[in-house]
C-alpha cells in the first residue's frame, strides 16, 4: 500500500504528462486530473490560445471531463492535482465543484489563490472549505515552466509583446 505522499507523488505524475501535452501544443504546461476512490476520472492540460478560450485551463478542464464521467455537477470527496497553484477563477469552479482537496506542485505567485494572492481554501465567508497540499513533485512542476518562458524568450527576440506575456503569465 502507498503512503499518502507516495500516492501523491503517482497523482501529481499524471499531472505532469498532462502539462507535457500542454506543451506540445505550445500552450503554458500545466495539467490536472480529478481523482475519486482512488481512481482517475478526469484529466485536463491548458488550452486557452488553441482553443479560443480564456477559461481553457487545466483544472476546469479536468473538473468538466470528471463532472461528465460520473454525471454529476459536484464532485464531492474528489481531490485534484494541479502541476501549479490553482489561479482565481479555478479555485472558484473547485469550490463549486466541493471537491474535498487540492493537491498542487509549484506556487504561482501571480494568479495563485490557494495560498500565494489569495487564499480561497479556507475563507469562512463561503460555504465550502478544500484542504490544500502544496510543494508536490514541486521542482518538476516549475521546471516545466520554465523551460517554457525560457524557450519563448529565446524565440521570441525582438518581439517585446509575447516577451512581457511570457515572463508575466504563469498560468494562461
Ligand atoms: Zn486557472
Amino acid at each position: 500500500m502507498l503512503s499518502s505522499q507516495e500516492n501523491d507523488l503517482r497523482w501529481m505524475a499524471e499531472a505532469l504528462s498532462e502539462a507535457m501535452r500542454a506543451e506540445a501544443l505550445d500552450e503554458v504546461p500545466v495539467g490536472a486530473v480529478v481523482v475519486f476512490n482512488g481512481e482517475c476520472i478526469g484529466r485536463g492540460h491548458n488550452t486557452p490560445i488553441v482553443s479560443h478560450d480564456p477559461t481553457a485551463h487545466a483544472e476546469i478542464e479536468a473538473l468538466r471531463s470528471a463532472a461528465r464521467a460520473v454525471g454529476n455537477y459536484r464532485l464531492v470527496g474528489a481531490t485534484v492535482y494541479a502541476t501549479v497553484e490553482p489561479c482565481l477563477m479555478c479555485m472558484g469552479a473547485l469550490l463549486h465543484a466541493r471537491v474535498q482537496r487540492v493537491v498542487f506542485g509549484c506556487y504561482d505567485s501571480k494568479f495563485g489563490a490557494a495560498g500565494s494572492l489569495y487564499d480561497l481554501s479556507s475563507d469562512a465567508r463561503l460555504n465550502h472549505r478544500i484542504e490544500v497540499t502544496s510543494g508536490i513533485a514541486e521542482g518538476e512542476c516549475r521546471e516545466l515552466l520554465q523551460r517554457f518562458f525560457q524557450k519563448k524568450r529565446g524565440s521570441s527576440k525582438g518581439n517585446s509583446e509575447s516577451e512581457n506575456r511570457g515572463e508575466e503569465e504563469t498560468e494562461q
